[in-house]
């Protein structure tokens, strides 16, 4: 490709994860973006765990359990743009993957479900987008079910998200009585008609509020909802693209993802209004997608993708220029050049060889175990890609070894696991215990059985006596070395060699922040 190929190709790029609570409807919508995308051709497959979309079962485990650990990335062409969608785990429980996944796009859908409002795992994974300032769409999900009252949604969002919110349509009703939805901005009707979940279709629409066909439509509740969308317009923010680029702003959708309403309404604006691949920072510069040199960074490590083959892939986000087969990258850590001929992207679910990507794509690595979690490769120049973050883990567990003579092979297992980022290994100073964090109880799970799988090692979790981790830093070497002697039974060095102040409870944090004013206490290690 020539330079202004991949500079029109870079342009096109839109890539977004969906945020949600779990049953808010992520996978729904995920589907019916693909069948938008023309990725499937009926709705239906992907909660059947068989089609495209199935690929993300890899694991024996997760096929017993029947969810998806990990999460995967899907590309299709919609209009004039290239879509990349990279999925988080939908689970109850999840793991760092889906937060470091937020640090590889340019934006975000959140997927709303009306009858419950802003919830838990969304608000977290919203302040992970704020650290970004990452542009969030947002889509009010179920309106084929009452729903809680769009006003006071709008508000729960604007308060608990602490985002402003732009209706960009209004919905007509709820439940059984959904008429459909009535665009602010275009003063057009989109009709909802139930029965079309399935497949591709357009809804009817009918032009200006004022018209007969509107009136008929609405019957005898025109005159209230005209009332109603008067008082939308006085009492809602209105949409301002560059607020919603600087994350400040989130426009919002009605519709049902079941009922495949609204969502080629949501994804039309989002592929104009989301930013296309955009700069990134590095601690020597920032880093421009339109360059024309090659860059890229690991953001996740997943093992055992393919039962075929038993090798780990590393999925890197593009962030400039042009990947094509065959080329040669520096792995900047190692300070290596290595020929890679054979990353993979996951199109239609299907795992094929790409031959060229550009900034803004995911591609994945094979990784025989040299490639970690934050690393940079790039076209030659040394540069270290930042803002990929450790999160300080939220549960913790002690770990014992039912067969003592394997702590050799239990010591290598956690040492790649943590490098993966599966789970979190700290090792305190003051004794030989070893100590993993997670920030859901399912990684746990998730590292016993690899450790089991592939470590042939059998590990217990007994419970200990931590409250959360941060990582420890001074400006001045002495205090450090202070702090280090006076707080020694309560510090571990984490996998990376990164001193970790263990904190035992909420107050006894509160107090050393207190007491140690020369010491930070960080919540998340960046690598
Ligand atoms: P996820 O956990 O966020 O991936 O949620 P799913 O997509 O699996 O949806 C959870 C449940 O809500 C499923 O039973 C869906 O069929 C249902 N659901 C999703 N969207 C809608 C919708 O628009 N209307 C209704 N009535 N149900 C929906």
């Amino acid at each position: 490709m020539n330079n202004s190929d991949v500079q029109q190709d870079i342009a096109r790029r839109r890539t977004f994860a969906i945020i949600s609570h779990p049953d808010a409807g992520k996978t729904t919508m995920t589907e019916k973006l693909l069948l938008l995308g023309s990725v499937i051709q009926t709705a239906g497959m992907v909660k059947g765990k068989r089609g495209p979309a199935a690929t993300s079962d890899w694991m024996t485990m997760e096929q017993e359990r029947g969810i998806s650990v990990t999460s995967s990335v899907m590309q299709f062409p919609y209009r004039e743009r290239m879509v990349n969608l990279l999925d988080t785990p939908g689970h109850e429980d999840f793991s760092e993957d889906t937060y470091r996944t937020l640090t590889a796009v340019d934006s975000a859908l959140m997927v709303i479900d009306g009858a419950k409002g802003v919830e838990d795992r969304t608000i977290k994974l919203m302040n992970v987008c704020r650290l970004r300032d990452t542009p969030i769409i947002s889509f009010v999900n179920k309106m084929d079910r009452d729903i809680r009252d769009p006003i006071e949604l709008l508000d729960e969002i604007e308060s608990v998200l602490g985002i402003e919110a732009a209706p960009i349509n209004w919905p007509i009703g709820m439940g059984v009585g959904f008429r459909g939805v009535y665009n602010l901005y275009e003063d057009t009707l989109s009709v909802y008609e139930p029965g079309h979940n399935a497949e591709r279709f357009e809804s009817r629409q009918i032009a200006g509020l004022d018209s007969d066909a509107a009136r008929e439509l609405l019957g005898d509740e025109y005159e209230s909802f005209r009332e109603e969308i008067e008082l939308v317009r006085g009492a809602s923010h209105e949409f301002d693209k560059s607020a919603f680029l600087a994350g400040r702003l989130t426009p919002v959708f009605f519709g049902t993802a079941l009922g495949n309403f609204g969502v080629s309404e949501m994804l039309d604006r989002f592929v104009d209004w989301a930013p296309p691949p955009l700069e990134r920072e590095a601690s020597q510069r920032v880093v421009a997608a339109a360059e024309p040199g090659f860059t890229g960074f690991v953001f996740k490590i997943q093992a055992n993708m393919d039962p075929r083959h038993r090798d780990r892939i590393a999925f890197m986000r593009v962030c400039s220029g042009c990947y094509s087969k065959g080329m040669k990258m520096r792995h900047v850590r190692l300070g290596k050049d290595v020929k890679i001929a054979d990353a993979v992207t996951f199109k239609a679910g299907e795992r094929s060889l790409v031959e060229e990507a550009v900034a803004g794509d995911i591609i994945g690595l094979h990784n025989h175990g040299t490639i970690q979690i934050g690393d940079t490769f790039t076209g030659g120049e040394d540069l270290q890609f930042i803002g990929i973050p450790h999160f300080a883990p939220e549960l913790f567990r002690r770990i014992r070894l039912r067969d003592p003579m394997k702590s050799k092979q239990l010591q290598k297992g956690l040492q790649q696991l943590s490098e993966e980022g599966s789970t979190q290994v700290f090792s305190p100073l003051n004794s030989s215990d070893l100590v993993v964090g997670a920030v859901g109880q399912l990684q746990f799970d998730v590292v016993s059985y690899r450790l089991k799988d592939e470590y042939k090692v059998e590990a217990l979790y007994e419970p200990v006596n931590v409250y959360t981790a941060r990582w420890v830093y001074a400006s001045d070497p002495r205090k450090l070395e202070e702090f280090r002697k006076k707080a020694a039974d309560d510090l571990s060095l984490d996998g990376g060699g990164y001193l970790t102040y263990l904190a035992p409870t909420r107050v006894k944090l509160a107090l050393m922040e207190e007491r140690w004013p020369d010491i930070q206490f960080r919540a998340t290690r960046e690598h």
